[in-house]
Order: C-alpha cells, then structure tokens, then sequence
C-alpha cells in the first residue's frame, strides 16, 4: 500500500493502522479523528467532502467528544470506514480535498477517545502474578485457581485518564514495618503496572454468555494501560476483598485505539496452557498478539530510561479468554466497556512490567541514566509507556501514554 503522504519508516501510525481517536485542534470541539504518520483525517470533514457517502449520517457519529456512538454501529460501519479512508489515502497523486481534511497532529489536544463504561482489569500475566506470589507467599507463590481462572476484579472507570494527565500521589492507610496499628499517610510505595487494554464494540444481554471463538467479534481495538498502583495502600487493604483504594485513585490510556483489524498480521501462539482450560476456554490456532511494550521513566527535567521492554505475546490468557470467561455466567458487556490485561510481564529481570517486580518489592533500586536510582517512583517522575507491532515493513504502533506525578495534596 502506498500513500501520497510522506510517512517515516518507524512511524506507529503507517497506512496499515489507522486507529480511531478524540481530538481538538484548538477550537474547543473535541470530534473523531483518525492518525496517520503526523497527521490527523479529521472524519468529520472527510464526511463534509463526501469521502464516506451518508454524508449526514456520518457527521452526526464524527463530531461527537466520544467515539460510543460510532463504535456502536459495528464492524460493517467501523471497518468500512477504515477502508475508505485508507483508499483516499492510497490515491495515485494528492487529491485537492487534502488540505480541508488533514490536521497536522503536533497542534491538537488529544482527549479520552470513549466514555468507559464498565472497567475490569484481569491479572493474566503468569510471570508478574508469579513474581508477586512470590514477595507475598514465597512457598506457595502460585494461588491453585490461577492456571483455571482468568483472575480479574471489577475496577473504577470514573478515575481513567488519557495521556498527558497528571496523577496526584494518593494518601491512604498505610501499616508501617513491624508496627500493629495503620498510619494515614501520602503512599511511599507509588508504581505503574504496564497493560494493554481492549475496547468492547458491542453490547451483549444480561444473561447472554459469550463463546470463546467468537469472542474478538466484541472487541472493537486496543489501548495502552497504565493502572497506577499505591502498593503501600494496596498490601493492607487488599485482604479479603482485593484491590480498592491502592488501585483507583486513576489509570492512564493512550489516546489512539487501534482496531483489532490492523492487528491481525501480528497474531501468534500464546504460552502452553497447562493444565488443559475448561471446555468454554479452550481456543485453537494463534490467540494472542505480538505486541512489543516498553516502559520509561523520566525525573523532572531529566532525561528517559527505559526500565523494561516486554511483549504482550506473553500472556497466559489471552483477551477471547478474558471475555469469554467475564460473561460466562452471563454477566453483560457494553460498548465503551474497558477490559486492561494486567501487568504484562515477561521471563527476564528487564522485563517485568511494575517497579514492584522491577526492584524486587524496593531491595533492588534500578538505575537510572541521570545517576539516581528509583524503588518506586518520586513526585515529578513522569512515566512514558509504548508499544508496537512490526513484521518486514509493516509497522502498527500505539503511540504513547505518558503522565507526570504530582505531590501528594
Ligand atoms: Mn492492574
């Protein structure tokens, strides 16, 4: 595929991708919006020029905050539109439209591409759960219902941000070291958890489960998740309920959702399962995606270090699983749904997707280049998390989700 428009080879957002997002360029309208190399098709106007056809019926979906409603009207709709635009833009010469349609994205403000609904974060990765177990329960660091269950817990969606957001150091009960009674205190253990997270594309009834193999039909495209964790707030509270106030203080998406169609080429096989999963989770053929994710951190007024790289092919249950598991007991899922994976971390010491497993629950600090190491991370730390899918010359990136750390209030 060739484009008229000039595209850098490492660009995430080739021809190929074309993800969907919110954006405003600076007349206080936030409308839909598709990136390409470094620009944006403002789908609104691409509509106005006629490019899509049902010219009225197109603008009215575009120039929303929110991208619900167009998700909404399906693949047909959505893919179709992907089609169209990627034709325009693989016409033999520039059309004379293109001024009228292209925005260039270095002058916009990006805005959270849908209102999230319900949110669920799983906890799929075998290694960080391993790597957890073992700070927690050294001799037992695998709970028996992990290689059964695609473990998961019902989050907040009121407190997920997009890209560029900061986030407050949250306070919390904290119960210092060899002490009985709990302390009300800014967390000290403050850290990222590196996620992708699916977007759901379609509405299911309550009571209406929904089976494994076709479970990516309900998946409209994926996000950068960074679930920000108070591991202080999190080790005292967690007990018996799970994850609370240690959790959903806030969350950090990237703006750009790359639908699951562009990710297709990129599929590969996923971990062994053993033992074999129940019947309603058993998959055939390749079920996860070779997604490649790095995490940097970045002092104020400092330069980046990335602390881990690491690969979305690595996890133990794969996003069909996840949701066909969520709804097996016919629990309901909607359009603008998120579902986050859980950390994602890999077999090597570099790839462990949290400063938890990174430094080894704070004994191990990890360097960074300005000479300063880091446990967990400090006020003005700004975390920046990437990824990418690449095979031969074909690249699909996810852009960034970067967020500074405020001072506790
Ligand atoms: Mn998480």
């Amino acid at each position: 595929m060739n484009t008229w428009l000039t595209i850098a080879s490492d660009s995430d957002f080739s021809i190929h991708n074309l993800p969907f997002g919110i954006f405003d360029p600076g007349d206080g309208q936030p409308r839909a919006g598709m990136a390409i190399g470094d620009h944006i098709v403002d789908l609104a106007a691409a509509a106005e020029n006629g490019l899509l056809g049902k010219k009225r019926y197109f603008k009215k979906l575009f120039e929303q905050p929110v991208l619900n409603d167009f998700i909404a009207e399906g693949k047909t709709v959505t893919n179709g539109v992907r089609r169209k635009i990627q034709t325009w833009l693989c016409l033999p010469k520039a059309p004379e439209n293109a001024a009228k349609i292209l925005v260039e994205r270095q002058n916009v403000q990006m805005h959270m591409p849908i209102r999230v609904g319900d949110y669920t974060d799983f906890y799929s990765s075998i290694e960080h759960a391993t790597n957890v177990g073992k700070m927690f329960r050294p001799d037992n660091p695998l709970l028996p219902n992990w290689r059964w269950i695609p473990v998961g817990y019902h989050g907040r969606s009121s407190s997920i941000v997009v890209s560029g957001t900061p986030v407050r150091r949250p306070y919390g009960q904290i119960l210092p070291k060899d002490q009985d009674t709990p302390i009300f205190a800014p967390s000290q253990r403050l850290d990222f958890e590196l996620e992708m997270a699916f977007v759901i594309g379609k509405n299911t009834a309550l009571g209406e489960p929904v089976p494994v193999e076709r479970a990516e039909e309900y998946i409209f495209g994926l996000l950068l998740f960074n679930d920000w964790s108070a591991r202080d707030i999190q080790r005292w509270e967690y007990v018996p309920l799970g994850p609370f106030l240690g959790k959903n203080f806030g969350s950090s998406v990237s703006p750009w959702i790359v639908p699951l169609e562009a990710l297709k080429p990129f599929r590969v096989k996923g971990p062994q399962q053993n033992p074999a999963p129940l019947d309603y989770l058993k998959t055939t053929g390749a079920r996860n995606y070779d997604i490649e994710l790095e995490v940097g951190i970045k002092p104020e007024n400092g330069t980046e270090t990335v602390v881990c790289r690491s690969n979305m092919r690595y996890l133990y249950w794969s996003m069909a699983q996840q949701l066909a598991h969520h709804t097996s007991n016919g629990c309901n899922v909607q359009v603008g749904d998120l579902m986050a994976s859980g950390t994602i971390s890999g077999p090597d010491a570099d790839s462990f997707g949290s400063m938890l497993e990174l430094s080894w629950g704070g004994q191990k600090p990890v360097p960074l280049h300005d000479g300063s190491t880091r446990t967990f991370l400090q006020d003005g730390d700004s975390v920046i998390m990437r990824g990418w899918a690449r095979k031969d010359e074909v690249r699909v990136g996810f852009g960034e989700v970067v967020s500074g750390i405020l001072p506790a209030r």
